[in-house]
C-alpha cells in the first residue's frame, strides 16, 4: 500500500476538505486548493497568492470572496422559503444579521446588497453597531433590530431610524429599557416598535449552552414580559409590542436543542396573541452552526443537521404550536451570523521554517573514557530496539532520563555526559516512534509519540490576530496546504506563530473521529509553501488583537468572472508599525525626535558617521510604515 501513487482525492479526504467545505473548496487534479462559486465559476488559491506576491504585498493575507458571501445569504433564504412553501406556512421568513459577527465593509455591504431581495436586514449591538447599520441599504421592510445594553443615546438614535423611514425594533433586554423607550419616544414623538428578548428555560448545547437558561446574562423572564405587555396596555400602546426574541447561545450543536427552544419561544408568542398582543415577528436567534470538522456530530466543531434541516425544523415547530393555539403564524426572523460569514475568507499564511525532531541534525557528543553508567545503559537502549520490545525499552529510557536528571542536579553528572544522554535518549524516542508505525495495537503510554515527536511549522501569522478563538476557546478550524496536495505530506506537525508567547501555537486540528493532535505536511522544497485556514470569516476579524503589536492583516476581495477568471477587486492595506504604536498612545513624531537624539548624540561621540545616521533614520522610518510582520 506504502508505495501507491498519493492522489488529489486522497489529499482531500486526508484534510477532511469534502466534509467541512460546504461545497465552497476543494482540491484540483493538480492538487491545488480551488474555490467553488455559483454559475460554474472557479479559483485557484495559488494562482492568487502568486498574482498578490508578484504585485509585492506581503503575507499574510486574508483572501475573501463576497461571492461566498452571498451565497450564504442566498442559501439561508431560500431554505426558509422552501420549507414554508413545503409546509404550507402563512408567514415569511425574514433574516437579520448581527453585524458583531463581522462589521468589516465589504462583509456587511456585500450582506445587505445579497439580501435586499430577501428583506434581509441587520442587528445592532452597540451605540457603535447602530450607527453603521443606519447608513447601510437595506429593503424598507427589512428590519434593524436593537439588542444589547442602552443608554439615552442608543435609544433616541433608533427610534430616529424609524423616522428615517427604517424598520427598527428594540428589543429590551432587561426591564428598566421599556421606561427608557417611553420617555424617549414621546419626546421625540416616536412610535416605537419594541421586542422582548424572552429568558428560555431551554438551553443551547456545546460550547455556548450557558447563554440561555434562567442564568443567562440577558433578558425578561415570564413575569417581567407580563409587566411590559401591562405598562403598555396602560399606555394604550400594545400594537408596539412587534417582537418576540430569544437567542440561546452559538454553534448550537444538537438540533433537538433548537426545537425546544422554539417551540418555548411559540408558545410564549402564542399566549401573547391570546392575550391580544398583536406581536407581528417571531425571532429565534442565532445559533445555526458551522460543521468545522466535518464529522456531522454534536461534537463542538460540528453540528448534527444541515441549513435546510434547521430552516424546516424551526418553520415545522413554530408552524405546529400557532396550529394548537389556533393563532396567527408571525413572521420568522433568524439572527444568523457565524452561519453567514464562516465560509468567506481564507487566511494564507506561509511556512517561514521548520524545526524539530525529524529535520534538526541530531548531535551526539562523543563517549569519553570515563562516561558515566547511567549513559552507557542509555547506549545499550539504543542498540536494540524492536517492535516488541519498544514498550518495555520506551518506560527504561524514560527512568533513565529522570535518573539522570536527579544526578546532575546532585553535582555527580557532568554537562557532557548529561549532553550524550539526553542526544540518545532522543534518538532512542525517535526509533520507538518508528516502531510505533508498525504497531497493530499501541500501547497507552507511546500513543503520545508522534505528538512530541511532531516537527514545528514556523509561519507567519499571529494566532492573536487572526485566530483568536483557536487560542481563547478551541475553536478547531480547517488547515490545508493550499498546493502540493498531489504529494503524499510525510511530516506530521504543529504549528507556531511569529509572536513571543508560548501560546501562540496550533496543535489542535479537525478530524471526522477525534481531535488530531498534529497536521500531515510536506517537507519545504525551497519553494514557498502556504497553508489555507479556512472557515474562519465568523467572529475571528474582530476579536482579534494587537499581541506584540502585530496588527490586522493584508486583505484582497477576490471574485470570479467568466472573461477574466478572476479578479482582484479591492486590496485593503493590513495595519502599519506606526498605527499599532500609536494605539498605545505614542506619537510618531516623539518617537522620531527621541531616535534623532540619541543618534545625534552617537555622533558626537564618534558611534556614528554622518552617513551611517542618515541610514539608521531611514531605515527606522521604513520600519514604522512597514507591515508588521515577516516580510
Ligand atoms: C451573537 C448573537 C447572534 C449571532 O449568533 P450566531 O451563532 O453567530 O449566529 C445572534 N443573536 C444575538 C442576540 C447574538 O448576541
Amino acid at each position: 500500500m506504502k508505495n501507491t501513487r498519493f492522489k488529489p482525492q486522497d489529499a482531500a479526504e486526508l484534510y477532511g476538505v469534502p466534509y467541512w467545505s460546504s461545497g465552497y473548496f476543494r482540491v484540483n487534479d493538480e492538487g491545488k486548493l480551488e474555490v467553488d462559486l455559483p454559475g460554474g465559476l472557479s479559483i485557484v488559491l495559488e494562482e492568487v497568492i502568486e498574482e498578490l506576491v508578484a504585485r509585492g504585498k506581503s503575507m499574510p493575507i486574508i483572501l475573501r470572496f463576497p461571492q461566498v458571501l452571498a451565497e450564504r445569504v442566498k442559501s439561508l433564504s431560500e431554505a426558509f422559503r422552501k420549507a414554508i412553501k413545503e409546509y404550507d406556512y402563512q408567514g415569511k421568513y425574514q433574516g437579520v444579521f448581527p453585524i458583531k459577527v463581522n462589521q468589516r465593509r465589504v462583509v456587511v455591504e456585500t450582506i445587505a446588497k445579497a439580501g435586499y431581495s430577501y428583506h434581509t436586514g441587520l442587528e445592532a449591538g452597540s451605540k457603535a453597531e447602530l450607527a453603521l447599520c443606519l447608513a447601510q441599504n437595506i429593503h424598507p421592510e427589512a428590519l434593524l433590530c436593537c439588542n444589547g445594553f442602552k443608554d439615552d443615546g442608543f435609544v433616541s438614535l433608533a427610534l430616529w431610524g424609524r423616522k428615517l423611514g427604517k424598520n427598527v425594533v428594540i428589543t429590551l433586554e432587561k426591564m428598566s429599557e421599556l421606561d427608557r423607550v417611553l420617555r424617549l419616544s414621546k419626546e421625540l414623538n416616536v412610535k416605537p416598535a419594541v421586542g422582548v428578548r424572552f429568558k428560555l428555560n431551554a438551553k443551547g448545547s456545546g460550547q455556548w449552552e450557558e447563554s440561555g437558561g434562567d442564568n443567562a446574562k440577558f433578558g425578561l423572564n415570564a413575569a417581567e414580559l407580563l409587566h411590559v405587555v401591562e405598562r403598555l396596555r396602560e399606555e394604550d400602546m400594545l400594537d408596539a409590542l412587534s417582537m418576540i426574541h430569544c437567542h440561546i447561545g452559538s454553534q448550537i450543536t444538537d438540533i433537538r436543542r433548537i426545537k425546544v427552544a422554539v417551540r418555548e419561544a411559540t408558545n410564549v408568542y402564542a399566549n401573547l396573541v391570546k392575550a391580544g398582543v398583536p406581536v407581528k415577528y417571531l425571532n429565534v436567534g442565532g445559533g445555526l452552526g458551522v460543521d468545522y470538522d466535518g464529522s456531522k456530530t454534536t461534537f463542538y466543531a460540528s453540528m448534527n443537521y444541515t441549513m435546510a434541516e434547521y430552516a424546516a425544523d424551526v418553520v415545522y415547530t413554530i408552524q405546529e404550536v400557532c396550529q394548537r393555539m389556533e393563532v396567527q403564524e408571525p413572521i420568522i426572523v433568524s439572527e444568523s451570523g457565524r452561519a453567514l460569514t464562516a465560509h468567506h475568507s481564507v487566511l494564507v499564511i506561509p511556512v517561514l521554517d521548520v524545526t524539530g525532531p525529524t529535520v534538526d541534525q541530531p548531535f551526539i557528543p562523543d563517549r569519553k573514557e570515563d562516561q558515566h553508567q547511567i549513559v552507557t545503559d542509555l547506549e545499550q537502549l539504543s542498540e536494540n530496539i524492536t517492535v516488541r520490545n519498544a514498550r518495555e525499552v520506551y518506560n527504561d529510557a524514560v527512568a533513565d532520563k529522570e535518573t539522570m536528571n536527579n544526578l546532575f542536579n546532585l553535582g555527580y553528572l557532568s554537562l557532557h555526559d548529561r549532553a550524550r544522554g539526553e542526544a540518545l535518549f532522543n534518538g532512542i524516542i525517535r526509533k520507538i516512534a518508528k516502531a510505533v508505525q508498525d504497531m497493530k495495537y499501541v500501547p497507552d503510554e507511546l500513543e503520545d509519540l508522534p505528538r512530541v515527536l511532531a516537527d514545528k511549522y514556523v509561519c507567519n501569522f499571529s494566532l492573536f490576530q487572526s485566530l483568536p478563538d483557536n487560542w481563547a476557546i478551541d475553536t478547531l478550524f480547517p488547515i490545508i496546504p493550499i498546493h502540493r496536495l498531489d504529494e503524499r505530506p510525510t511530516r506530521e506537525a504543529t504549528l507556531v506563530d511569529i509572536t513571543c508567547d508560548s501560546d501562540g501555537k496550533i496543535d489542535k486540528f479537525i478530524d471526522l473521529r477525534d481531535v488530531k493532535r498534529t497536521l500531515p505536511l510536506h517537507v519545504p522544497d525551497g519553494k514557498p509553501y502556504y497553508l489555507g485556514i479556512f472557515l474562519a470569516g465568523a467572529y475571528q476579524d474582530v476579536l482579534g488583537s494587537g499581541h506584540n503589536l502585530f496588527g490586522k492583516v493584508n486583505e484582497a476581495h477576490v471574485v470570479a468572472d467568466k472573461e477574466e477568471g478572476y479578479r482582484i477587486e479591492l486590496f485593503v492595506r493590513g495595519q502599519k508599525a506606526r498605527r499599532m504604536i500609536e494605539n498605545m498612545g505614542y506619537e510618531e513624531d516623539d518617537l522620531r525626535d527621541s531616535i534623532e537624539a540619541q543618534i545625534e548624540t552617537a555622533r558626537k561621540k564618534g558611534h556614528f558617521t554622518q552617513s551611517e545616521a542618515k541610514e539608521l533614520g531611514t531605515t527606522y522610518t521604513e520600519e514604522l510604515l512597514g507591515y508588521t510582520y515577516l516580510e
